[in-house]
């Protein structure tokens, strides 16, 4: 008998993989910080620390190509710091595509700060506004649309039953107001909200783009390919949220799904190298 590590080995040896959504964290808060995450969604992480090493370590057996790595500051007072993390994490690991962070109360110079993550190589900016305690569509949070648009995509965490602040509708609102900003709607659009996802955000925005972590766990193979279907195939990216879960448990969850190899493919790979041009 196989152990799940090594179906998940074998199963990952046949693609090239990119994981489109991974938390770092400097090494003195990392433990903390994957502390805290269990405890909000009271789920055991797999990973006890989000770190560059761990997150590279996780990855080792399961030959990823690629890692999509964000911090959000729950602070506005931390974007900065948080930017230059991610920034001097990035020139270490070549490997890494970086997204930044701002926040709806941030007291500098948005445009400057948008420049700044450009410049510094970084790719998109990441917001959790349950963590961040802003809606998607407050009056204030429009500022970092208005700073990015055109420029750079966000990453939203999106959906949580208990809270409204990463609403798909919200997000609606915000696309319908953004025609250029471009989204990657996390967790399928909406953990734990996929019928409100379904019905405000699939198939209706063109700029929008979806990640499957932390969705597979919850939700029944067939109902997830459905979602993925829905959402488009062609606009999915595999994701493993490090350090929440283990790339040998979402390899597992993934290869349940009756999708196609093509499909698979696009998922794991293809739409996130084309989307970063790689
Ligand atoms: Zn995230």
């Amino acid at each position: 008998m196989k152990t799940q590590f090594e179906t998940a080995k074998e199963f990952a040896s046949q693609y090239e993989i990119c994981n489109a959504h991974c938390h770092i964290y400097p090494t003195k808060i990392a433990g903390k910080a994957s502390d805290a995450i269990g405890k909000f969604y009271d789920i055991s992480m797999d990973i006890s620390a989000g770190t560059s090493e761990l997150l590279i370590n996780d990855a080792k057996e399961f030959g990823t190509k690629k890692f999509l790595v964000c911090s959000a500051a729950t602070d506005p007072s931390q974007v900065e710091h948080i930017n230059s993390f991610i920034i001097e994490e990035c020139r270490k690991h070549p490997e890494f595509i970086g997204f930044g962070t701002l926040h709806a109360d941030y007291e500098g110079d948005f445009d400057k700060e948008v420049q700044r993550i450009i410049d510094g190589g970084l790719r998109g900016i990441k917001l959790h506004t349950d963590f961040q305690k802003f809606n998607i569509d407050d009056d204030n949070a429009l500022n970092i649309y208005r700073a990015i648009e055109g420029k750079i995509p966000v990453l939203f965490h999106m959906g949580d039953k208990r809270y409204e602040y990463s609403a798909p509708e919200r997000l609606a609102r915000v696309m319908e107001m953004f025609p250029n900003l471009t989204v990657f709607a996390a967790h399928l659009g909406g953990y734990n909200a996929w019928d409100r996802a379904e019905k405000a955000l699939y198939g209706k925005f063109q700029n929008i783009y979806y990640d499957c972590s932390s969705s597979l766990f919850a939700l029944t193979p067939e109902r997830a390919v459905e979602l993925i279907r829905e959402a488009g195939v062609d606009r999915v990216f595999f994701g493993t949220d490090f350090p929440m879960w283990s790339m040998e448990s979402e390899l597992i969850r993934f290869k349940a799904l009756p999708l196609t190899e093509d499909e698979r493919k696009a998922i794991f790979s293809g739409n996130f190298k084309r989307f970063f041009g790689i």
